[in-house]
């Protein structure tokens, strides 16, 4: 069975062909700079074929039918016809209240999603377009969607509610969710394979450190509390997003700056985080290079950064009454050796010690704690798609 995984960003589609036999992966890669004047499109096979061209693509619905073509292209593609596809899982940012699993798209379903595009309308509606564009090119096949606050579903309501008037709780559903649900279901579960464990039985804190980032305490199973709320815009310092600000700060900044609603939205989403505080870029490498050669704003960036993923880890620490792992994963999580060993510096009274020589390596799933260390320290590249697919062949067996 072979299950095609989508997830659509606003300007881009990142596709994944999964053979569900062996779980492997068949097929891979990115359209970027949808709508755009030249839009990026890469490929890569299971059999080593690389690609990288650029051509226009206007909208989803073209990035949908170029992924198409490039999977059935006759030299370098993977498949005959879009009949070998069983079936598309999409990811989705946000289930709100209505979506507490993965679930086939049905009118009804579409229905909910569209209602859930208005709590989360950065991040919805372009997967929701990616819904509508395979149900227009490869029609009869079942698409499954599967939700980034599925995971997070038993955080207990005195974690989940604000302190906000309990009416919009009832009214507007006000109350956090927590994200990157798809990444902590598979970072936590291969832990426990890892270590050859239930990972039910573990009390873990996971950080997900990518563009978008954030921190999870999981307790035999559960979510306890995870940093991102409402939308994904709480909790740690990101790549563009503020993460956690006084809230007094929107109005007076909207009254001085004269912003309306949407700009005052686009600042805190895509201008400030660490791009905003260094004024250089919201790439880590950048950043790490730029603080090495003395530019003060990226050291500041970078430390702030640091600084609310340790604050976060010791926060955590106390709700869980100790770990017994803590988990990398995410573009900096995976790779930055810098940025682990800054953020595990001076943690040694919970028992998070790494081991600097298992630590300078990139990309690859690794226990960098020493020997024999109560807490274990681990990195894993993360898996989104892998979970997508197997929530898909669940659901459409
Ligand atoms: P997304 O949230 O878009 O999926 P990723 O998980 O791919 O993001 O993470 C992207 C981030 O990972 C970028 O900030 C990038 O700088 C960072 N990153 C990737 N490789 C490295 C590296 N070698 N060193 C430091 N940061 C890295």
């Amino acid at each position: 069975m072979k299950v095609l995984v989508l997830n659509s960003g606003s300007s881009s589609i990142k596709y994944q062909l999964l053979g569900m036999e062996n779980e492997n992966c068949i097929a891979k890669g990115l359209v970027d700079k949808i709508g755009f004047d030249e839009s990026n499109i890469s490929y890569k096979n299971q059999a080593g074929y690389k690609n990288k061209y650029t051509a226009v693509v206007k909208d989803h619905l073209s990035g949908i039918k170029v992924i198409l073509d490039i999977l059935m292209d006759k030299e370098n593609g993977v498949i005959n016809s879009i009949e070998d596809i069983a079936a598309v899982g999409h990811r989705m940012a946000h289930g709100a209240r209505y979506f507490k699993d993965s679930v086939l798209v049905t009118e009804d379903v579409k229905e909910k999603i569209v209602k859930a595009c208005e709590i989360a309308p950065l991040h919805n509606p372009p997967q929701y377009k990616g819904i509508l564009a395979i149900e227009k090119v490869m029609p009869g096949i079942p698409n499954v969607v599967c939700f980034d606050t599925e995971f997070h579903k038993g955080i207990p309501d005195y974690i989940s509610t604000y302190g906000l008037p309990y009416e919009w709780l009832e009214k507007y559903d006000i109350r956090k969710y927590g994200f990157h649900g798809l990444s902590y279901k598979y970072v936590t579960r291969r832990v426990g394979e890892m270590f050859n464990i239930d990972w039910k039985k573990l009390k873990i804190i996971a950080c997900h450190l990518g563009n978008g980032a954030s921190v999870a305490a999981v307790k035999h199973g559960e979510t306890v509390d995870t940093t991102m709320g409402f939308t994904p815009l709480q909790g740690l310092i990101m790549g563009t997003r503020c993460g956690d600000i006084d809230p007094a700060i929107v109005p007076y900044i909207m009254k001085r700056e004269g912003y309306d609603v949407d700009e005052i939205s686009d600042v805190l989403n895509k201008k400030s985080g660490v791009l905003g505080v260094s004024g250089i870029s919201s790439d880590f490498r950048d950043l790490e290079e730029a603080a090495s050669k003395g530019d003060e704003r990226s050291r500041l960036a970078l430390e702030m950064f640091i600084y609310r993923v340790k604050f976060y880890i010791g926060a955590y620490n106390a709700v869980l009454n100790g770990i017994d792992v803590l988990i990398f994963t995410g573009g900096i999580g995976e790779n930055s050796t810098r940025m682990r060993q800054a953020i595990c510096q001076n943690l040694g009274d919970l028992g998070i010690i790494i081991d600097l020589e298992k630590n300078d390596f990139k990309g690859k799933e690794r226990v960098i704690s020493p020997l024999n260390n109560k807490v274990k320290v681990v990195v894993i590249p993360t898996n989104e798609e892998l979970m997508i697919a197997r929530d898909v062949k669940r659901i459409i067996s």
